[in-house]
């Protein structure tokens, strides 16, 4: 990269431009510790150019034929996939996570974002009801929102920023975008892209700054009529407190604590692959990692063994190294966070089995690298089962019944996915039903099919995204009655 290229801009009406300020953010490389770029600190003015951009787009994106919206959409898939390597590289650097996870998961799901939102949108279809007996008709019209917003964190920079803005642009609102200042990088990048696939300017607008200033400028801004949020819940709440009193459209995917629930009659192996996974994927920064492992007492021990064992052998290391397994968390801030639980651990009668300790890379030794951290609590109630870490560390304590291991589960504020493993039908519908959280996955764990609704329940948030469910919350329905004689 140039040094000019370190200096992200804001994209607004399809161009790139510098704050209005003339402020700027430093924006670190987690992998040594290093500032490699800088970053607007947008105020108020920049948001309100960027509404003022949208507003004028507006009427022409939301008349434009669905099937030439649908081929902006792909043209986007397209343009991210072509730079498949530069964006996972970009994205590593921004983030810390290996390179290997950005190349697979990360910017192939941003283009599968617009992919699929490109093609749900072509059959996106509104009801009619027939009035039997009363000579009329019902139907629903579905229009877009307007300007809509959309706020997303740094754990997935572009997977969580497009899963967003796809299905926006697709249903023809016009967005004014934030992605996290933690990770700017790639959301800067996808502006580019989106102007050589033809969207118009405007359509897209993103700004980039800290949450307090430009993210709370997007959410109070009167002529934004809808917010898609992804982060934590004490913003989720600050976000919903704002907007309530103006009567916005809110969709919330916040904090979770989730569940792993291991049930002796399981396929031990797959498992015990799975919940490796689930335990330390993107350094266990992912919302639905399952934190807090259940096991049934009979395999508890063989479990811990086992699990202790394939977690120490697990790779920590600079995330462009093939063979990292972990990379660096994403800032310095949130590692010490992540610390601060771990050496709290001992208070609350916990047992760290393996991990714990901030790993030095060499030749990258201000890096945020932490062992992946295995620790044996005594109670569901302890603070380390309760509150939400967001990093390698996951909890783990044995149960006895069936009954034991759901109330455990449920007893969280949080509600967003949980995981079974068991090959007995009979429990799997007992839990599925009993399961207070907005996905249950059995005998796997991610597995995503973009149709479904995905979100959660109590804390974890409001509203579903996904499918026809993210469609539905980016447009207005408005019934529409005929009588006829
Ligand atoms: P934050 O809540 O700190 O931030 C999320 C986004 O909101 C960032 O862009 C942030 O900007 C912005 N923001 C902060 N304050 C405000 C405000 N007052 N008004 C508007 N925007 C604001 O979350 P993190 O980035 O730390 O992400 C981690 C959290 O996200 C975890 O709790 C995790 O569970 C959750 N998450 C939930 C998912 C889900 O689908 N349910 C998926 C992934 C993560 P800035 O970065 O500049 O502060």
């Amino acid at each position: 990269m140039t040094s000019k290229e370190t200096y992200i801009q804001n994209f607004i009406n399809g161009n790139f431009q510098n704050p209005k300020s003339d402020e700027w953010i430093d924006n670190f490389n987690p992998a040594n510790g290093e500032v490699y770029g800088k970053i607007p600190n947008s105020s108020k003015a920049d948001v309100e150019e960027a509404v003022n951009a949208s507003a004028k787009a507006f009427p022409g994106w939301s008349t434009t034929t669905v099937e030439e919206r649908s081929k902006i959409m792909l043209k986007i898939a397209d343009g991210i996939e072509a730079k498949l390597q530069f964006l996972a590289e970009a994205e590593s650097k921004d983030n810390g996570k290996p390179i290997s996870l950005a190349l697979s998961v990360d910017i192939p799901r941003a283009a599968s974002n617009f992919r699929f939102f490109g093609h749900a949108i072509t059959q996106f279809a509104s009801e009619a009801h027939e009035s039997v007996g009363h000579n009329a008709v019902n139907f629903t019209l579905r229009k877009p929102l307007g300007i809509v917003g959309c706020i997303s964190p740094w754990n997935l920079p572009l997977y969580l920023f497009t899963w967003k803005i796809a299905p926006a642009l697709a249903a023809g609102n016009c967005v004014v975008a934030k992605p996290s200042e933690v990770t700017p990088m790639t959301a800067y990048l996808l502006g580019e892209i989106c102007n050589q696939a033809g969207l118009p300017k405007g359509v897209l607008n993103i700004v980039h700054g800290l949450g307090q200033t430009t993210g709370q400028a997007i959410v109070e801004h009167p002529q934004i009529k809808a917010v898609s949020f992804t982060g934590g819940t004490a913003t989720g709440e600050h976000i919903a407190r704002t907007a309530a009193p103006m009567f916005k459209k809110l969709s919330l995917e916040l904090g979770g604590k989730n569940p792993n629930l291991i049930f002796a009659d399981c396929d031990y192996d797959k498992m015990l692959d799975t919940t490796v996974r689930s335990s330390f994927a993107n350094q266990g920064q992912i919302c639905l990692c399952g934190s807090r492992i259940f096991v049934e007492e009979s395999i508890y021990e063989k479990f811990k063994s086992d699990f202790v064992a394939r977690v120490k052998a697990l790779k920590v290391g600079h995330p462009s190294e093939k063979e990292s397994k972990l990379g660096a968390l994403v800032s310095k801030p949130h590692l010490e966070k992540v610390l601060s639980f771990i050496e709290d651990a001992p208070a609350q009668g916990a047992t760290i089995l393996c991990g714990g300790k901030k790993v030095t890379v060499p030749s990258f030794e201000n890096g945020y690298y932490l062992e992946p951290t295995v620790i044996e609590v005594k109670s569901n109630q302890c603070k380390l089962n309760q509150e939400e870490i967001f990093g390698p560390v996951v909890t783990m304590m044995s149960f006895k019944t069936e009954e034991e291991a759901l109330a455990m589960a449920n007893e969280v504020r949080y509600g967003l996915s949980a995981t079974l493993w068991t090959n007995n039908l009979n429990r799997t519908m007992r839990f599925s039903n009993e399961l207070q959280t907005g996905i249950v996955w059995v005998n796997t764990w991610m597995m995503r099919d973009l149709r479904t609704p995905f979100g959660g329940m109590k804390d974890s948030g409001v509203g579903r995204e996904g499918g026809w469910e993210a469609l539905r919350f980016f447009t207005e329905p408005k019934n529409v009655c005929i009588q006829y004689s």
